[in-house]
């Protein structure tokens, strides 16, 4: 018998994923150059040389049954420590190997935190504008997916509409910052609010009232240190209950190479079931031994410098442009995603005329709110060059913009 939950999520697929494959074929139909796709989140920019000279190193010197082999389900010891001491350098903390599980990328960080933190029934918490996988996730361990809606202006998230939704069935929120798909960063200030509101609801939960456990934070931090200059706090040293999710994909370019890690500081006998959880969860999950080769990039490769100049450069033109338009925008401070406002209320038929131009961004409907667009502007720097005539006729089509 097919399981029907499972069967809905193979026939809906990913919007993102559909524009994509959309783009593919009209490329093929009227030419790579004509076709203007700002669907996926796929860094633009290579990965690293140090990268490419990590597997070569790799390759010589280790033995291949062990370069191929399996690894400890949580991961090699030197990629965990070599992930703990970075964090230590970065943000003055003492975790070690033991606090660090290594994963299949932060989809599988993220899951594995999901099922590790609830029951069947739990509640968790995500802030509108949001992954849209992180639904997914959340329903297939039988919890339930509270959206939040974001400051409408600013889109921080909003500690007191955060409180208002948490309930006693509250297990976790979660956090994305840099964002996808708003390019928000999110302000130490905003934190402290978020950690004060989750705090007062634990202290609630020790005098006996609702759920069991604290409110879990689950920060998930693929877009890191993509940022244009904004603070990215590092979100454990101000809440302790929080577990950060991380991949390489988007900052060492590596998303087909499917690594990250989990981060459960092992501060508290709490914190070492979330962790032994985490790893039953990879287990459960079937997503035990993350590549064993990109691993090893991982301890070569842990403090990388990123290359966001590019990112920056694009930014940069894509919102001039956009501007003397007549579209308006979110200022993004990190990620490279443009949230811009649709030109008439329903997202969706914005799209569909923005298609008549050969112009593929992401209605924000996927992402649980009505009115915005998504525009990845990790793409060539000639592919938004040469689409700016487009969204120069697709605003004079609506009136936006002078004729
Ligand atoms: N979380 C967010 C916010 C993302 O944008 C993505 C990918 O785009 C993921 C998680 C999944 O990342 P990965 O490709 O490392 O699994």
């Amino acid at each position: 018998m097919i399981n029907e939950a499972m069967y809905g999520y193979g026939v809906e697929s990913s919007v993102i994923r559909e524009i994509f494959t959309y783009a593919n074929e009209r490329k093929a139909q009227i030419g790579a150059d004509k076709v203007f796709d700002f669907s996926l989140g796929n860094p633009s920019i290579p990965a690293p040389d140090a990268v490419r000279a990590s597997i070569e190193r790799s390759l010589a010197e280790v033995p291949p049954a062990e370069l191929h082999g399996y690894t400890p389900a949580p991961g090699l010891p030197a990629a965990r420590e070599a992930v703990a001491s970075s964090l230590n350098r970065r943000f003055g903390c003492s975790y070690t190997a033991q606090d660090v599980f290594m994963t299949v990328g932060a989809a599988a960080s993220v899951s594995c935190a999901v099922h590790a933190v609830t029951t069947p029934g739990d509640e968790i918490i995500v802030i509108a504008p949001y992954f849209p996988e992180y639904r997914v996730w959340i329903e297939t361990a039988g919890a339930v997916c509270v959206e939040v809606p974001a400051d409408p202006e600013t889109f921080q998230l909003d500690p007191v509409a955060v409180e208002r939704a948490i309930t006693p069935r509250t297990a976790a929120v979660i956090v994305d910052s840099p964002n996808n798909p708003t390019g928000a960063v999110y302000t130490r200030a905003t934190l402290e609010a978020l950690a004060a509101v989750l705090e007062k609801e634990n202290a609630r939960r020790t005098e006996g009232l609702g759920h069991p456990q604290p409110v879990v934070l689950i920060s998930d931090e693929p877009y890191r240190e993509l940022t244009y200059g904004a603070e990215v706090p590092w979100v454990p040293s101000i809440y302790e209950h929080t577990v950060v999710c991380y991949s390489y994909s988007k900052s060492l370019s590596l998303p087909g190479e499917r690594v990250g890690w989990v981060l459960v500081p092992q501060v508290s006998e709490g914190a070492r079931r979330v962790m032994a959880a985490v790893a039953g969860s990879a287990r459960a999950l079937g997503f035990v031994c993350a590549p064993a080769l990109f691993q090893r990039v991982v301890v070569d490769c842990v403090d990388e410098p990123v290359n966001v100049e590019a990112y920056a450069r694009n930014r940069e033109t894509l919102t001039k442009a956009l501007s003397s338009f007549g579209y308006t925008y979110v200022e993004p401070d990190g990620a490279f995603y443009l949230w811009v406002r649709a030109l008439e209320p329903d997202a969706e038929a914005f799209c569909e005329r923005a298609r008549a131009y050969e112009l593929l961004p992401v209605p924000s409907n996927s992402f649980g709110v009505t009115g915005w667009v998504r525009v990845g502007y990790c793409v060539a720097p000639e592919v938004i060059e040469r689409s700016l005539p487009a969204w120069q006729r697709l605003a004079q089509d609506y009136g936006v913009c002078a004729k």
